[in-house]
């Protein structure tokens, strides 16, 4: 049974990253796919790990052979996915979440090549993702207004998504994104792929 693709997003500052770091620690069978970006990393950052970082040249050849399932210009830097990453996990069974932005959601509903689970986190307010964003001490004053003018964009297609997570208070947000991911593990046809339910026969 192959894998689940969940698509999480959210207007940059919003705590998504966090959310999804502890998720993975508290949910076993659940993998992060790492995306390839032009962005420069950020002190904490491993390449690898978080993204896997290359140059524009690296970027475009990658996407010119067809190899990502979809990419897009997000705050002036490339971000993409890899084809060939998340085929080869979900076709392990593993559930995949991809940390990508609306344009990208756009493009992989659109294929259509895999079912997938859309979750948007929005913050609790503008104020307060503002805060964030500035708290947060890894970007300059520009690329934060850049970020906030996007972040409207993006708020304006959360009712695409087929889940809303408002993250206020952090353990509430995952433990309702990591309720997400159950309730979908038990939907019949993942579950059961259209065979009838069998039961074991009751001990005598
Ligand atoms: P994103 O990945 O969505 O851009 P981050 O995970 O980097 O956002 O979080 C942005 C900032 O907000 C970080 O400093 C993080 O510690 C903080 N943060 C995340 N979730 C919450 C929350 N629920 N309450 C308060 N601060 C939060
Ligand atoms: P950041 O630079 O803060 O890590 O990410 C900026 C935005 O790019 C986030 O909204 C994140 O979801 C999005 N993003 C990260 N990787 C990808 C990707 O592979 N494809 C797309 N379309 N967006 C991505």
């Amino acid at each position: 049974m192959p894998g689940t693709l969940f698509i999480v997003s959210a207007p940059s500052g919003t705590g998504k990253s966090t959310i999804l770091q502890r998720l993975l620690q508290v949910l076993p069978g659940v993998a992060f796919s790492v995306s390839h970006t032009t962005r420069a990393p950020r002190p904490a950052e491993q390449n690898g790990v978080h993204y896997h970082f290359v140059g524009r040249d690296e970027f475009a050849a990658v996407r010119d052979r067809g190899g990502f399932l979809e990419w897009a210009v997000v705050h002036g830097n490339f971000y993409g996915t890899s084809r060939e990453a998340v085929g080869g996990q979900l076709a392990r069974g593993t559930d995949l979440i991809l940390d990508i932005d609306v344009q990208g959601t756009r493009q992989v509903r659109g294929q259509g090549e895999w079912p997938v689970v859309t979750v948007f986190v929005a913050p609790p307010s503008w104020e307060e993702l503002e805060r964030r964003l500035t708290g947060r001490k890894t970007d300059g004053e520009a690329t934060i207004r850049l970020r906030l003018e996007n972040a409207r964009r993006e708020m304006a297609a959360a009712s695409e998504y087929d889940y809303l997570v408002v993250n206020d208070d952090l353990e509430e947000a995952i433990e309702t994104l990591r309720a997400v991911i159950i309730a979908e593990r038990s939907r019949h046809r993942r579950s059961l792929a259209g065979r009838p339910l069998a039961l074991p026969a009751a001990a005598p």
